[in-house]
């Protein structure tokens, strides 16, 4: 048991953890996102205000010259040595001057490198158009590289005539990702190690939840094992007994006719009492099974209490007791299985009349309460302890063991009567004062044809 239970309990966790190591890497996945997506907005921001800052200080032609190292001081020119500067465009721009955090290349219209930030990495960089990419830079560290177009706006010959923007060449910025990927990593240990912490809670929790779902299947199981080891022992009496007596015959073949009678009296009489035995056993897996649907008819239970008091009758006479029916004027109907309903009311009459000692009386009542059915067996016989009154329904259980097997109780009756009450979806009580007289009350729900029944509209 322990062994399926660490076998869920496993199952439980794997489930657990695949969701949460989902959960945790969607996270992770959906804040790179957001981090990613700052970034190309600032890089985006920088290059349009440095685009504009640089359209009309641009010298006319796009090619390393004074003009363009006077309005990028900062900027190494391609074919002359880097000239390092204070700063780079600090009017609109203050973050570029970060050069361990973003480049600058400006590029003539055939993509031609004219101009570059000392230490910006060496890319082959001709793109059409704005276009993002990912560059490594000499240190090994990864850039975001974004490349526009760089307008040039020429100031007009004479006053009046409109401005015009000429292409000039392209404008690549390039911000670090170092910060990003430090960020990246921090953030994938701390969503490890929130998984693996989650994950030894929901091994603890799996383990819990586990036992919980196992507490009834071992209940079940418990039972199952009980009630096998109840059922060998009561078939192996009767068995032990019929052998006995079958080999005690054996052995003395020539005894008298009178002794071969009472041996084969016994035997008979063992036998049924196996064959009883074996056939309330089937009758209780039949109704532990799945319900059939198919068979169900309204049954009238005034009837059948009817019959079956006409038929124990005589052996109530016999045990000298009193037996008689109270209501049972209206007709009450219920859907159910006949033959069920007759084994109900039989196996209740029966054990009242043999419980209750000679003299004593038998009630049989019948009534209707609402749509459900009433019927009830009153007997003034020796009563039933409250402690027993927990447990007769319990499977072979008997109150006094030695009374019932000589009277040929199998212990199944009541367990039988509270089985088919469930199928039939009723409910069972018994009262009793624990020394004198018994009272079982059956309610069960009545069928709709039942005269008395308001009309379903
Ligand atoms: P059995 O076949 O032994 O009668 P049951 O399941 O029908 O088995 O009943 C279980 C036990 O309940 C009996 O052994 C008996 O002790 C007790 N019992 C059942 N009905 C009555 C009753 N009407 N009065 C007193 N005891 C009863």
């Amino acid at each position: 048991m322990s062994r399926s239970r660490l076998q869920l309990a496993a199952v439980y966790l794997a489930v657990i953890g695949v969701i949460l190591y989902g959960a945790g890497l969607g996270m992770f996945g959906l804040l790179m996102r957001s981090n990613w997506s700052a970034l190309e907005r600032e890089v985006e921001t920088v290059a349009g205000t440095l685009h504009d800052s640089l359209k009309p200080l641009l010298p006319a032609e796009a090619r390393p010259s004074p003009q363009l190292a006077a309005v990028l001081p900062g900027l190494c020119l391609v074919g002359s040595p880097c000239q390092p500067a204070p700063s780079l465009i600090p009017r609109h721009a203050v973050s570029i001057t970060d050069s361990e955090r973003f480049y600058l290349r400006l590029l003539d219209p055939r993509g031609a490198l004219i101009a570059h930030s000392p230490g910006s990495p060496r890319v082959k960089a001709e793109r059409p158009g704005p276009t993002w990419m990912v560059v490594a830079g000499l240190g090994g560290d990864r850039f975001l590289q974004y490349s526009i177009h760089l307008h040039h706006s020429h100031t007009p010959a004479h006053p009046g005539a409109n401005a015009q923007e000429l292409d000039w060449g392209y404008l690549q910025i390039g911000r670090s990702l170092s910060g990003l990927d430090a960020e990246r990593q921090r953030l994938w240990w701390a969503t490890q190690t929130i998984v693996v912490l989650a994950l030894l809670v929901a091994g603890l929790a799996s383990w819990w939840l586990s036992g919980l779902a196992m507490r009834p299947l071992l209940a079940a199981y418990r039972q199952q094992e009980q009630f096998t080891a109840d059922a060998a022992h009561e078939l192996r009496a009767p068995l032990a007994n019929l052998l006995a007596v079958v080999e005690a015959h054996k052995t003395q073949l020539s005894a008298d006719p009178l002794a071969g009678e009472h041996a084969l009296a016994v035997v008979y009489g063992q036998g049924q009492r196996l064959s009883r035995l074996i056939s309330d056993l089937l009758l209780l897996a039949r109704l532990d099974g799945p319900e059939a649907g198919a068979g169900l008819q309204s049954c009238s239970l005034t009837q059948i209490a009817r019959d079956l008091l006409e038929e124990t009758s005589e052996g109530a006479s016999i045990a000298e007791v009193q037996l008689r029916l109270q209501g049972g004027d209206d007709d009450l109907n219920v859907l159910g299985v006949e033959s069920e309903l007759y084994r109900l009311v039989s196996n209740m009459l029966l054990n009242a009349i043999q419980y209750t000692p000679s003299g004593g009386e038998v009630v049989l009542s019948l009534k209707r309460e609402g749509s459900h059915g009433l019927l009830e067996v009153q007997d003034s016989g020796i009563g039933i302890t409250p402690a027993d009154q927990q447990r007769i329904f319990d499977r072979f259980f008997r109150s006094d063991p030695g009374r019932s097997r000589r009277q040929g109780g199998t212990g199944l009756g009541l367990s039988i009567v509270a089985a088919i009450v469930r199928r039939h979806r009723g409910a069972i009580t018994v009262r009793s004062d624990g020394h004198s007289g018994s009272c079982f009350t059956v309610t069960l729900p009545l069928a709709a044809n039942s005269p008395g029944l308001p009309v379903p509209r």
